[in-house]
């Protein structure tokens, strides 16, 4: 994959898809992050003279035509404010994605000039399954521009048509913070330094079983926490009352517990639960080995035990990878299991990779440093089918 240094920019409009797609709170944004890890790709391209021309999605516009989804937002005009204060230099935003408005941000822009294009997702074909209704948004995109740079990591796992269809048109390369996450991924799956312990949590089993089937052949430790948890644990006959279940995925839940026995990867389960009388953040709670949890109540954290028993299978780890919570963090009263998993990774000296928006956003609400892991994923989707060993199609058409 070649990056940016191998296109000529200096004076030529850039196409960049970036990655935007930051958490808002009404108009606020909550956290920069995405819009901050974007820089490093658009300073260089500024600095080498080019124009710069974003494309990026925020959120899920919903409505069937451009004109619904426009007037329903989200508009990217927050994320423009923010690019304009974190570069010290305005960021005109278009008031359409590839129309009159697009064309004249294009045309009005000088060299080292950014321009911002509105959200892309305000139009339907961007996401369209219609290979011929993409390639004519794509085409109109691709007029706007002279080459093409693909640095929004956390759609790569997407088949749109800014980030598969518009690089087959222009000349292109990859950015910056594609580059990086690629390379953390690589390292991940190409002869880790070994023990690498594998820390998966979140909802449901269903969002990770793919990445859990190819990990036994990868990973000596698999550590499984979280509302997924429980359909492994029910799996193996426990009660698990009112906890989050996935009785559908049952049968597959068997069948990666038989692989790993199979292969003689460690699969690490729960072993005590925090459960609760209900799914809020004063609800009365306590804690119960697997063995004994009561029908009426609902998981929510991993109990005591469980925490010793994660801390310690992480002691020895050279290589770590850690999707989703452990445990209904978004209240304190039952973010205790994540902290623990959180901190234990911190202290690590090997390499550390966290990937996932809400393991993210867990590792800030808990005040720990980003700079406490080797690496912080700003696409858990993508990072998510990577390590499935699914071809990204983003990835494939920046080759
Ligand atoms: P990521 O975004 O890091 O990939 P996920 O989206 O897979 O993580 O999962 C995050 C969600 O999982 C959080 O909203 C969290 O509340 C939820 N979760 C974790 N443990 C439980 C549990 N025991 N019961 C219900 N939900 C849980
Ligand atoms: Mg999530």
């Amino acid at each position: 994959m070649k990056g940016i240094e191998s296109l000529d920019v200096t004076g030529k409009v850039v196409l960049l898809r970036a990655d935007l797609n930051v958490p808002l709170d009404g108009t606020t944004i909550t956290d920069d992050g995405r819009i901050r890890a974007s820089l490093p790709t658009i300073r260089k391209l500024t600095e080498r003279g080019a124009r710069v021309l974003i494309t990026a999605h925020l959120g899920r516009p919903k409505g069937n035509s451009y004109a619904e989804r426009a007037a329903g937002g989200p508009s990217l005009a927050p994320v423009a404010a923010r690019l304009g204060e974190l570069l010290g230099r305005p960021v005109p935003l278009a008031a359409d994605v590839a129309g009159s408005s697009a064309r004249a941000a294009a045309a009005a822009l000088a060299d080292g000039d950014v321009a911002l294009l509105e959200n892309i997702r305000f139009e339907p074909a961007e996401t369209s399954k219609d290979d011929a209704v993409r390639a004519e948004l794509a085409s109109k995109l691709a007029a706007l521009a002279d080459v093409y740079v693909g640095d929004g990591f956390g759609a790569l796992h997407r088949k749109h048509a800014s980030v598969y269809d518009v690089p087959a048109l222009l000349p292109h390369a990859a950015g910056e913070l594609v580059l990086a996450e690629v390379a953390v991924l690589e390292k991940l799956t190409r002869d880790p330094a070994r023990p690498y312990v594998v820390v998966l949590g979140g909802a449901k089993p269903s969002d990770k079983l793919g990445v859990i089937a190819n990990l036994l052949g990868k990973a000596d430790r698999i550590l499984i926490g979280g509302g997924m948890s429980y359909t492994f644990l029910a799996a193996q006959g426990y009660e698990v009352g009112k906890s989050l279940l996935e009785a559908d995925r049952l049968d597959d839940v068997r069948t990666v517990l038989a692989d790993a026995r199979a292969r003689g990867v460690e699969l690490v389960l729960p072993v005590d639960l925090v459960g609760a009388t209900g799914f809020a953040a004063d609800a009365a709670h306590e804690v119960y080995p697997v063995t004994a949890f009561p029908a009426d109540r609902e998981g929510m954290d991993m109990g005591p035990a469980t925490r010793q028993l994660f801390v310690d299978k992480l002691a020895d780890a050279a290589t770590v990878f850690w999707n989703g919570p452990v445990g209904v963090f978004e209240f304190p009263a039952f973010a205790v299991g994540t902290r623990a998993v959180a901190e234990a990774i911190s202290k690590l000296s090997g390499f550390t990779v966290i990937g996932g928006g809400d393991s993210a956003a867990a590792i800030r609400r808990l005040g720990l440093a980003d700079d406490a892991f080797s690496h912080i994923s700003t696409g858990g989707g993508a990072s998510l089918e990577y390590l499935e060993g699914a071809t990204l199609p983003g990835l494939a058409a920046l080759a």
